[in-house]
């Protein structure tokens, strides 16, 4: 099967620093796949070239055969490769059910389904993003929250809420930076399963993250950058003994986070 994600000889540098030099690697659809690596490798970098948060300098990226490098994010998002940002994003004002709601597939379409729709079918598709919504908030926990304000979630709830939210626009893959950051462990792992149940169903993860027990336990793959490129892939418990592994960043983080 081709890969879902294909990317070549990717270069991005900021003044003198090159962030990503001649990065390339692709990722396998219906897996997660861990990017880690030292701090400064250029992971966040890759992450905003392939969202369309940045554009290359040289290179290729392929996301479903389509040739999206240099794309705005916008447009890279409507074919269903979307990003998570290192602090959530939710309305604050709005309750829980109604941040899902707002992140359904079609939002920008709804208007006119508004205007061409019988009352009869549009509460037909309202009750089947309530429903997918229900079963979202349900693998992430937050079910008993659903009619709270997101403004009065704590910080590791509030980025459950953002996943989930992603989860509900149905996207094709999902690029994901450090979402464990401000997590404490249960809900941290809360974070795991719900991924691994949507993945379950048929979507892509990439995820950025140091938690090695967690990038372990979720990831069935992983790429290892370093100074701009990949430097390694496959299991992180082969990548264990490897030895150029050990010596860019396996050697820094102790065993257990
Ligand atoms: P990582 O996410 O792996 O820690 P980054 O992609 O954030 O690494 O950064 C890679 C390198 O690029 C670092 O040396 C960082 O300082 C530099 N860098 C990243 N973004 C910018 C920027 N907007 N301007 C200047 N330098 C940047
Ligand atoms: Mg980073």
């Amino acid at each position: 099967m081709p890969a879902l994600l294909d990317v070549r000889h990717l270069w991005k540098s900021f003044g003198g620093v090159h962030a990503v030099r001649d990065c390339s690697f692709d990722v396998e659809a219906g897996r997660i796949t861990g990017l880690i690596g030292p701090n400064g490798a250029g992971k966040s970098t890759a992450i905003d070239l392939i969202s369309g948060f940045l554009k290359p300098d040289a290179g290729v990226i392929r996301f479903a055969g389509l040739d999206v490098g240099g794309r705005p994010a916008h447009r890279v998002a409507r074919l269903g490769l979307v990003r998570t940002f290192q602090s959530p994003r939710v309305w604050a004002g709005l309750t829980v059910m109604e941040n899902m709601l707002l992140a359904a597939p079609e939002g920008g379409r709804e208007e006119v389904w508004r205007a061409v729709c019988t009352p009869a079918r549009l509460r037909e598709s309202e009750d089947a993003d309530r429903v997918q919504a229900r079963a979202i908030l349900g693998e992430f926990g937050l079910l008993p929250l659903k009619n709270d304000p997101a403004g009065n979630l704590s910080g590791g709830q509030k980025r459950l809420l953002e996943i989930a939210r992603i989860f509900q626009a149905r996207p094709r893959m999902v690029l994901m930076d450090e979402p464990l950051t401000g997590v404490n462990p249960v809900l941290g792992g809360r974070i795991g399963e719900g991924i691994k149940t949507l993945v379950a169903a048929g979507m892509t993860v990439l995820m950025v993250e140091h938690n090695l027990p967690f990038v372990e336990q979720v990831c069935g793959t992983v790429i290892v950058m370093a100074l701009g490129r990949p430097i390694a892939h496959g299991p992180l418990a082969a990548l264990r003994s490897d030895p150029a592994v050990v010596d860019a960043y396996l050697g820094q983080v102790p065993a257990r986070v």
